[in-house]
């Protein structure tokens, strides 16, 4: 696909949207973004936040980079920093989720010892994966591994997000709460990171619990 379809596409979206979604997009114009998530996901084209959330816009604040990293506070990128600060300690975004998804290439690269030796961005990049691939270990087939890395890359960001002071305040005042997700594009299905068991289960199974929590509450 050349620039030209994707312009086109553009063209026809913009046509739809000002048919259909006049009024909430002006809505949205008018008095600014109030979102009720940032989404810090894969930039791999298949993992669309958007898609896979059911959201409309204005609902989620995005940062998309190879295999959702969240470089720690001390290190020297400041692109994700800068999000973390306008989201959360601008807009007061109440959730913070980090996606990562099964199949990744990032992680397969780092799994791999990096991507050829010309790219020196992407292995600069891919050298914040080799704690998650360390975690991860050699057990089982190489699949298993994998998606053992992928876990634990959602694992080593939730960390390393809390090594931002704005962050941890926000945590500890429970204004924020921090959830780790991978999503399965060939299954259509999401795990989501359950800090009672210590492991990644089925959405569904998640949400179910959270509702019998919250019965027992009541
Ligand atoms: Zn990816």
């Amino acid at each position: 696909m050349g620039s030209h379809s994707i312009l086109t596409q553009h063209v026809q979206a913009v046509a739809n949207w000002h048919q259909h979604e006049r009024e909430f997009l002006q809505h949205l114009a008018d008095h600014g973004q109030s979102p009720d998530a940032l989404y810090i996901g894969c930039s791999d084209s298949r993992v669309v936040p958007e898609l896979l959330t059911a959201s409309s816009p204005g609902r989620l604040f995005v940062v998309r980079n190879i295999a959702n990293l969240v470089p720690p506070v001390d290190h020297a990128d400041a692109s994700v920093g800068a999000a973390l600060d306008y989201a959360v300690g601008h807009l007061h975004v109440p959730h913070l989720v980090v996606c990562g998804h099964d199949g990744c290439g990032g992680v397969k690269a780092a799994m791999d010892g990096g991507a050829e030796a010309q790219f020196e961005s992407l292995n600069e990049w891919l050298r914040g994966i080799a704690p998650a691939v360390a975690r991860a270990g050699t057990e089982g087939s190489r699949i298993e591994q994998w998606r053992r890395a992928v876990e634990a890359n959602v694992l080593v960001q939730l960390e390393n997000l809390l090594t931002f002071p704005l962050i941890r305040k926000a945590v500890e005042a429970e204004s924020l709460k921090l959830h780790g997700w991978v999503f399965d594009i060939k299954a259509l299905a999401l795990r989501v990171y359950d800090a009672d068991y210590g492991e990644f289960v089925p959405s569904g199974d998640f949400l179910r619990d959270l509702d019998a929590e919250r019965q027992q509450e009541l």
